[in-house]
């Protein structure tokens, strides 16, 4: 059998490779990763084989028949829902789901099950940043340009983005731009980079400020732009006057002549982008800095300029798809809005309900986990392709709440530290074992097909939904369970809407079209939006006045670090997958802390001492790493790691008024040496 063309099943850049029978990867020409792939990706297949693979459901952690497992659920369901009405149960999704499978989520959640209470984890990953391109620019899609652009640009501002470790493919894009990087390490992007600036954690935002700052007294802001496509600048500038240079400077951390050195480079490159990522957006004013970095982006007028503009790197696999088809707590699929009664009647119509048989919004992804068993919250919960008991912020809460549910079922493949609390496992099909559509960090809709057979027993998330679904009382064919047939579904659910997929289909897909999104019926895509007009009625761009906040959770006397969190090369989201992968475990197999040697040795550590980084919150087992070119005032910790090396232990939970990301990216912490260590 010939190899088979597909995408990698981890980040959201989906780089093209081919898998054939015997499970050998190989990379392939696609514009996304120009025949490139990380060391995740190489390995990609040997996840599928791991020795702890789950090939039979699990109720109470014996191994039982489908039907025993399904019959179990829907059961206590049922009772559950009898005796609580629908909001008792909840559902938990991922931004690694196909679309077909977020999207079927979301329906099963409100048409099954009749709940409010859905969310997933891409609340935790993209949520600041799609909340700001909503406003701003009326759309939110990571990059309204095909990443391709960026190999004509002659400067690129990344903000919080380590693209060098989650996605290396991606700088093959940067190869001619002038790299300036705002991160608090010295990353492996930032060792890449013209100029690094490198702020206090939490500063992101006056930063942004001071560079806008900059861009107006310095002559670079783009008067014609800013009259022409824009609206807002007089209240954004009332804000960002304060933030001249040495406030900035003082603020943050960046000199004064760094600052100016960015807002030179920037200005003087012909073809110029701003992008964003986690680093800057996992923060209780996570929604407000990316406005922050938008506002500077208009003030240059980079966005929806061909050869320029304004972008938001999406993590996850699926993290755009995943956002738009109604797994969200507040959305319906199109990016549709739930208490929209023109969506609601339009996809209620599409499913065959009436409108108001469908929930209102329910609590968003934080809200949904610390609300379990308690006396207002779900009883139940359904987790599809997350692992929130590492990936959580204030994970030993996440987890306690967890172990307070009467029901938690978890569909995955391998028994992550999510699965090991459930009383039901259903083991499921993984990325080559089947058929599904994926949405890049650009929008464009791929194909990721099958490529091997999985192991007996194994059944879709799909045919888990319907089979769920049907035993709580719906026709079999609401809910259907081949992918291509959830799709055309999909197609219809969201045509009309900000996400329009319906001029998408299986055969265009296979005959490789390049499709973004919105495509309508008869319509060949939009790989770059808002090249005449921005998606708010006026078709301008909105500048939106922000103040800076700082830390939710500032250093102090008792706990005088900031501990900031973030990837490396060889792990994806929480470890579940990649921790098996002995390759990438031997690469990456330890929990570590990054920290300056004077600051460890301050408390007592050095180079290889297993450490104790404690926050109000809980304690973190790492080893440490002194590493000269940290800030004194910052330690890191990477967040694949699970058990006492989780480093969602400590973070902070705080939430963003408008978006609900928890503060992922700082805390205050104190560090010890671990019990026996330095006790010479
Ligand atoms: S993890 Fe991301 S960058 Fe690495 S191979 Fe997969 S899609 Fe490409």
């Amino acid at each position: 059998m010939p190899a088979v063309a597909t995408h990698c099943p981890y980040c959201a850049l989906q780089c093209g490779m081919t898998v054939d029978d015997t499970a050998v990867v190989q990379p392939r020409q696609f514009p996304a990763n120009r025949g490139g792939l990380c060391q995740k990706g190489w390995n990609a297949a040997a996840v599928l084989t791991v020795p702890d693979r789950l090939t039979r459901p699990l109720l109470h952690g014996r191994p039982v028949d489908w039907d025993t497992a399904l019959d179990f659920i829907a059961e206590r369901l049922r009772e559950i829902r009898d005796r609580r009405g629908p909001d008792g149960v909840a559902v938990f999704g991922s931004g690694g789901l196909t679309n077909e499978k977020a999207y079927l989520l979301g329906k099963f959640a409100r048409v099954a099950l009749g709940t409010s209470q859905i969310d997933y984890n891409g609340r935790f990953c993209m949520s600041a940043a799609a909340a700001a391109g909503n406003r701003a620019f009326g759309v939110d899609r990571g990059l309204p340009f095909p990443v391709t652009d960026l190999a004509e640009a002659d400067a690129v501002l990344l903000v919080g983005a380590n693209v060098a470790e989650t996605m290396p493919p991606f700088l093959s894009h940067l190869d001619s731009a002038a790299l300036i990087v705002v991160d608090p390490r010295r990353t492996a992007t930032a060792e890449q980079a013209k100029l690094h600036l490198a702020n206090r954690p939490g500063t992101d935002l006056a930063l942004a400020l001071g560079l806008l700052h900059l861009a107006v007294t310095e002559g670079h802001v783009d008067r014609s732009y800013v009259d022409d496509r824009t609206s807002g600048f007089a209240e954004a500038w009332q804000l960002a006057v304060q933030w001249w240079p040495e406030r900035t400077e003082r603020v943050t951390g960046v000199s004064a002549a760094d600052q100016r050195a960015a807002i030179g480079l920037l200005a003087a490159a012909g073809n110029a982008y701003i992008l964003t990522a986690r680093g800057t957006e996992q923060h209780a004013s996570g929604v407000d800095t990316v406005s922050a970095w938008i506002n500077l982006g208009l003030a240059l007028g980079l966005p929806g300029r061909p050869g320029s503009g304004f972008g938001c790197l999406t993590g996850q696999g699926n993290g755009q798809g995943g956002r738009e088809h109604g797994q969200k707590s507040d959305q319906l699929p199109g990016y549709r809005k739930l208490d929209d009664p023109a969506a609601r009647e339009h996809v209620a119509g599409v499913w065959g309900v009436p409108a108001e048989s469908l929930p209102q919004p329910g609590r968003s992804a934080y809200e949904l986990l610390d609300a379990l068993g308690t006396v207002d919250g779900p009883e139940a919960m359904l987790v599809f392709g997350s692992n929130p008991a590492v990936s959580a912020p204030n994970a030993r809460h996440i987890t306690e709440r967890m172990s307070a549910l009467d029901l938690l079922v978890v569909a995955d493949f391998v028994p992550s530290e999510t699965a090991q609390l459930a009383h039901v496992v259903l083991p499921v099909t993984q990325w080559a074992e089947e058929t599904g559509t994926m949405t890049n960090l650009e929008g464009r809709i791929l194909l990721r097909r099958k490529a091997l057979s999985p192991p007996p027993g194994v059944h879709t998330d799909l045919w888990v939904l319907r089979e769920l679904a049907v035993r709580l009382g719906q026709p079999a064919h609401r809910f259907p369970a081949e992918p291509e047939a959830v799709f055309d579904e999909l197609r219809a659910a969201s045509a009309g809407g900000i996400a329009d997929y319906s001029g998408i289909s299986y055969q265009r897909l296979r005959r490789g079209d390049a499709l973004h999104w919105p495509c309508a019926r008869g319509t060949n895509g939009t790989p770059r939006l808002f090249l005449d007009r921005f998606a708010h009625p006026d078709g301008r761009a909105r500048f939106v006045p922000v103040q800076h906040r700082g830390p939710a959770e500032p250093a102090d006397e008792a706990y005088p670090l900031l501990a900031t969190t973030g990837r490396v090369l060889a792990h994806y989201q929480s470890g579940a997958q990649t921790r098996r992968v002995a390759e990438l475990a031997e690469a990456a197999g330890e929990m570590f802390v990054e920290v300056h040697p004077d600051t460890a040795a301050q408390a007592g550590l050095a180079d290889g001492d297993l450490a104790v980084v404690e926050s109000r919150r809980g304690e973190v087992l790492a080893r440490t790493r002194a590493v000269p070119s940290m800030r004194l005032d910052t330690v890191f910790l990477p967040f694949h790691f699970p058990g006492a090396a989780r480093a969602n232990l400590i973070t902070n939970p705080a939430l963003d008024p408008t978006s609900r990301m928890p503060e992922f990216k700082v805390c205050a912490v104190r560090l010890r040496p671990a019990a026996g260590e330095g006790d010479e």
